[in-house]
């Protein structure tokens, strides 16, 4: 979409200057607001047209059966499914006696700017009725970082040429109609009317609605009030429903004239609080709303988004629509997970129902690291929301005949939504995942409550996991048989080299941490006996290794499987799981995204040099990337290994992903972990960041399209502003003590108010590897 000349690019705005219809949906998605709690999909203030119409509550959904052909033991029996929610965007507007609709009439212009340092979606436009009578409308739309149970708008209708009689009216509406399915199995099982109502009422420019979910119990209430401005003023009447409310004011506007509406949003949901509780909580939360008023909401979303940018910023200078990217990435990570507190981010945030607004892996392997060095407190909400959903876990464990806690592939509650398939329910590498994220939370903050808390505890459930998954053999050594990494198109494979490391890593942490706080340890029934087999089952890690051509396999055999026939795939074939069967591409050599290439770069300690360059090469021609949780992995490695043009045409690929739909299915709702990755990419990629055992170290060195990559951290009390030019790179301390770094191998301290500069080695030149044909990023796109 980005390429066409209605988005002309801005390095802080998203712009849309015509409304294309047939990009309604993906527009949705990519001019989406959240806070983390409340999402609102792009949808048009009107209502209709609409291909998605959206309202997510984090952690709000409805239960599902999920049925099988054939039994069998320990199978998930019950869904998640996030639900759209009573939507309280909705304005529709009559001019004369005709409903304003982008379909009808003529629309003589319409614009809708995303800007990324308001926090708010702007949209104007000017529409002639099919009778003739002309109308300017504008309107903004914010989701408060400051109120998280707060929305609100601002609407202004101004009559042109002729006086005109307007009908504004603001609505609340719930059960809204969903969409027909299109047969992706990634997108939401939509769920008819799942709410009924529990109360309803209005009173002056104030409705509320409240409902509960059927089968999951919640409770949701969702209110509106209004402060209106106009001429003569207009007249103005509220009336409620079980699923409508609706505030009508009627209006005559002289040319030129205007009528303003400020709606106030609140919501609030609860699986305990009582209908009158919660009815309490949203009127308190509209309160507060119309008490900062208009201005003073917009102006608190204006300073949390300063203070944001200023610890999160990244500048790059060379292509425009990168620079854009890379903020429009940060911005939907920060709208994930700015205000969650508790509750998952899911893998498309709230942006859509794709996946069934489950989260997955995405959250503690692409979002959380962005989080962890950008907005540390979010990062630590979102551990403490796995942490919540211990029990289930244990649970989970326990079905699986299982010790400690396994994690579940996907969830909103907790519990296991993955129906059983190889890919998810032997996906256990998401247990070792949370622990890599409490590991990096704790070593970049020195949150001492949180590691000898929830940090210890997901520490040591997820280490007895691993003992009890793992075994040791006759000679000794650890094995982990019959689990599936990463690359979903290998599955219960044993020894995958990602989860094997990565378990290693949740044993040492988990065992450090118990040597760190004994009495909370023997509290959750470690002894030494248990902590030294964590130590030891890490000491005697298996890592496959094939002598001849001296790579890793991804998994045991995984180098003596046939190749896949690339030559003979087309490439409408892509992603193959929608084409070949999964057995098929489970027997042979190919990849689905970034797996033994995902170890070589968080777990980038356990090998030298020169096999990561070898293990790079090797997997670039059988990775198809047919998941969008690749490319910033393969743009990382790339930049360590020096194939800077190609890190780079990868990081465009992570970075571009929705602006540019490149799966084609950004209309069921944001990549997330895509676009945090575009940050890990330029941070660790071309920035060479690394944080193995807590020690910031930094290999910088920009491929030749870009001139300059700048970016800010927060690591420890401090933010750390790392710039980087063609020859030697810069660190400066905006706040905090001196800080020790490792710059190119070197030793190296930051010191207060001045800059570290440093020279940056010269590279030796490498010849890339190829992609399978027709997989090569940037293929095709405008460059
Ligand atoms: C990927 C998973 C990912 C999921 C949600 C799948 O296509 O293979 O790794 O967790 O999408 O983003």
């Amino acid at each position: 979409m980005i390429k066409q000349k209605a988005f002309p690019v801005e390095p802080w705005a998203v712009r849309e200057t015509e409304l294309d219809l047939e990009l309604l949906a993906q527009t949705e998605s990519i001019f989406a607001l959240s806070n983390g709690h409340i999402g609102l999909r792009g949808n048009l203030d009107e209502g209709e047209p609409v291909a998605l119409p959206g309202t997510y509550l984090a952690g709000m959904y409805e239960v599902r059966p999920l049925p099988y052909a054939e039994a069998g033991y320990g199978y998930p029996e019950a869904g998640q499914t996030v639900i759209n929610v009573t939507n309280g965007k909705l304005i529709r507007l009559l001019v004369e006696d005709e409903p304003f609709d982008v379909r009808y009439g003529k629309l003589r212009s319409h614009e809708r700017v995303l800007d990324l340092r308001a926090g708010v979606l702007r949209r104007s436009l000017e529409w002639e009725s099919p009778t003739g009578r002309a109308v300017r409308v504008a309107s903004t739309r914010l989701v408060s970082f400051s109120q998280r149970a707060v929305a609100a708008i601002l609407y202004e209708v101004e009559a042109l040429e002729r006086e005109t009689p307007i009908v504004v009216q603001s609505e609340l509406i719930a059960n809204e109609q969903p969409p027909q399915e299109d047969g992706d199995p990634r997108a939401a099982a939509a769920l008819a009317a799942p709410l009924e109502s529990k109360f309803f009422g209005n009173l002056d420019m104030r409705v509320m609605l409240e409902h509960s979910t059927r089968a999951s119990g919640l409770t949701i209430a969702a209110a509106m009030d209004h402060v209106l401005d106009g001429p003569g003023l207009a007249d103005a009447k509220s009336e409620s429903f079980e699923d409508v409310g609706r505030l009508l004011v009627s209006v005559d506007l002289a040319p030129g004239e205007s009528l303003r509406i400020v709606k106030f949003l609140a919501y609030g949901w609860s699986s305990r609080r009582s209908p009158p509780a919660i009815v309490d909580q949203v009127a308190a939360a509209l309160a507060e709303a119309r008490h900062r008023g208009w201005d003073g909401l917009l102006s608190e979303q204006r300073s949390f988004l300063d203070d944001f940018w200023a610890s999160a910023d990244v500048v790059i200078d060379g292509e425009a629509e990168l620079q854009l990217a890379v903020r429009f990435g940060l911005f939907h990570s920060l709208q994930a997970g700015a205000r969650a507190e508790q509750r998952a981010i899911a893998a498309k945030g709230l942006t859509g129902s794709g996946y069934e607004g489950h989260a997955f892996w995405d959250t503690e392997t692409f979002v959380l690291p962005v989080l962890t060095y950008t907005t540390p407190r979010a990062a630590r909400d979102a551990l403490c929301w796995r942490h919540l959903t211990l029990e289930p876990a244990r649970e989970r464990a326990a079905s699986l005949g299982l010790k400690g806690a396994a994690f579940p592939w996907r969830t909103i509650r907790g519990q296991e939504c993955s129906s059983y398939w190889p890919a998810g329910t032997a996906a256990f590498h998401v247990n070792a995942d949370i622990a890599d994220a409490v590991a990096r939370y704790q070593a970049a903050s020195d949150d001492e409550e949180f590691a000898g808390g929830a940090g210890l505890q997901l520490l040591v459930e997820t280490a007895r996991l691993w003992r009890s998954l793992g075994h040791h053999d006759a000679a000794g050594r650890f094995r982990i048989d019959g689990v599936t990494g990463p690359d979903e198109y290998t599955a219960i494979v044993d020894n995958n080299v990602y989860t094997n490391l990565m378990a290693q890593r949740n044993l040492r942490e988990a065992f450090a941490a118990v040597q760190r706080h004994p009495r909370r340890a023997e509290e959750l029934g470690v002894d030494d006996e248990e902590a030294a087999g964590w130590r030891d089952a890490a000491d005697e890690m298996t890592l496959p290794y094939d002598k001849e051509l001296r790579v890793h396999p991804q998994s045991e055999a995984f180098t003596a499987h046939e190749r896949w026939d690339f030559d003979g795939t087309a490439p409408d074939q892509y992603p193959l799981f929608l084409h070949f069967p999964y057995f098929d591409l489970y027997r042979k050599q190919v990849v689905k995204q970034a797996d033994l290439v995902l170890a070589l770069h968080i777990r980038g300690d356990a090998f030298s040099d020169a096999a990561k360059a070898r293990d790079f090469d090797y997997y670039e021609p059988l990775t198809v990337r047919d998941s969008s949780l690749s490319a910033c992995t393969q743009a990382v490695v790339a930049a360590e290994v020096g194939h800077l043009e190609l890190a780079y045409d990868y990081m465009r690929e992570a970075a571009l992903i929705d602006l540019d739909d490149l799966q084609h299915n950004t209309r069921d709702g944001l990549h997330i972990a895509s676009l945090a990755g575009t940050w890990i990419a330029a941070v660790a990629g071309f920035g060479g960041m690394r944080d193995h055992d807590g020690v910031l170290s930094f290999r910088p060195r920009l491929p030749p399209a870009l001139g300059r990559l700048a970016f800010r951290m927060c690591f420890r009390g401090r933010k750390l502003l790392v710039d980087v030019g063609p020859g030697q790179a810069a660190y400066s301390l905006l706040e905090g003590p001196a800080l020790d770094i490792v710059h190119h191998g070197r030793r190296a301290t930051v010191p207060e108010r001045r800059a570290l500069t440093r020279a940056i080695p010269p590279l030796r030149a490498r010849e890339s590897p190829s992609q399978p044909p027709g997989r090569t990023p940037g293929e095709g796109s405008a460059r």
